[in-house]
């Protein structure tokens, strides 16, 4: 029988954790966590992984602004780097937990470099919303060759958030699955490109990872698409005494919830949207869950799933 198909995204934590410098040692520490249980899973499902970037493509970005020697790189060519070097760190990370476990050595696995396609006369396009990168004073402001919004944190840079329309590498990644081979791809939700026939130009803009996340999902068709963060799972009422983790909701429940506001733009809300976009157009499974109980949200047994 075919194993079946589980994407895991991971959010920003399984790498670096909150008020951690992120040092790389902390950054390998922190990964054994995911990667132990992504190495025993590897036994019973086909696996692919999905991570975001925003502390390592933040801080990519303040080298930038700290050597006026060197040209300095766009943002699409930042987003590439990171894929690598967190598809490094993954890869050699999932190797030692395969060792340790005493796992087939012969597992195979590949980091991707993912193009993402955007639509150009998407209405993201409008108005660069997405903080990224260094906090500026108004002073700064003045010389930074970019847009910057005030946030609560100061003032930052803002980059626009088109909707994925199409993950490029979708063919190779089904390949590579067919093959069983763990697939690392779609990093800080991929480099956005416009296409024009055959060929693509990257822009600067950033694609949510939870929603392209599931836009890959359903293109490959996998069978239990993971979401894992810092929190247990969708929480009502969040931040008050009334704070509930919510363990399951509908398509019609979630919507609901998503009104009533129990869940923010920039972190919950797109967890819970790519969760319901997956489960709404594959009928399969989907759950928001901690980083350290993967295991138990493919077992059902932890998080939040959005059934249909
Ligand atoms: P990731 O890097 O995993 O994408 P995010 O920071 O984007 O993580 O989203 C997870 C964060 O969302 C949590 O750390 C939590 O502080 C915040 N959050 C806001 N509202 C909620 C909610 N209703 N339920 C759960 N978490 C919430
Ligand atoms: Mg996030």
């Amino acid at each position: 029988m075919e194993k079946e198909i589980l994407l895991i995204a991971l959010g920003g934590n399984a790498l670096i954790k909150k008020d951690q410098e992120g040092s790389v040692e902390e950054q390998f520490e922190n990964l054994k966590v995911s990667m132990r249980q992504i190495a025993r899973l590897s036994e019973k499902y086909r696996i692919i992984i999905t991570h975001g970037n925003g502390p390592q493509v933040g801080n990519l970005l303040l080298q930038q602004e700290c050597c006026n020697d060197i040209p300095r790189l766009p943002l699409e060519i930042l987003v590439a780097q990171t894929q690598g070097q967190i598809g490094y760190m993954i890869e050699s990370t999932l190797d030692g937990e395969f060792m340790e476990l005493g796992i087939d050595n012969k597992k195979n696995f590949v980091t991707l470099i993912t193009y993402v396609v955007v639509d150009e006369n998407d209405p993201a396009f409008q108005e660069p919303l997405k903080p990224i990168g260094p906090i500026y004073t108004k002073e700064e402001i003045a010389s930074v060759p970019y847009p910057t919004r005030l946030t609560a944190k100061g003032y930052r840079r803002v980059v626009v958030s088109p909707e994925p329309v199409t993950v490029v590498e979708k063919n190779e990644i089904r390949k590579l699955i067919e093959m069983d081979f763990i697939a690392i791809c779609c990093g800080g939700g991929g480099i956005p490109v416009i296409r024009e026939e055959r060929s693509f130009h990257g822009v600067d803009a950033v694609i949510d990872k939870d929603l392209v996340s599931a836009k890959l999902a359903e293109e490959v068709g996998v069978d239990i698409f993971i979401i894992a963060t810092d929190v247990p799972g969708a929480i009502l009422n969040y931040g008050t005494p009334k704070q509930k983790v919510l363990r399951s909701a509908n398509i019609r429940k979630a919507e609901l919830f998503l009104k009533e506001g129990h869940f923010p733009p920039g972190s919950m809300k797109p967890k819970v949207r790519a969760a319901m976009r997956f489960v709404q157009n594959s009928g399969k499974r989907a759950v928001i869950t901690s980083v350290e109980t993967i295991e138990e949200a493919v077992e059902g047994k932890a998080g939040t799933e959005i059934t249909p």
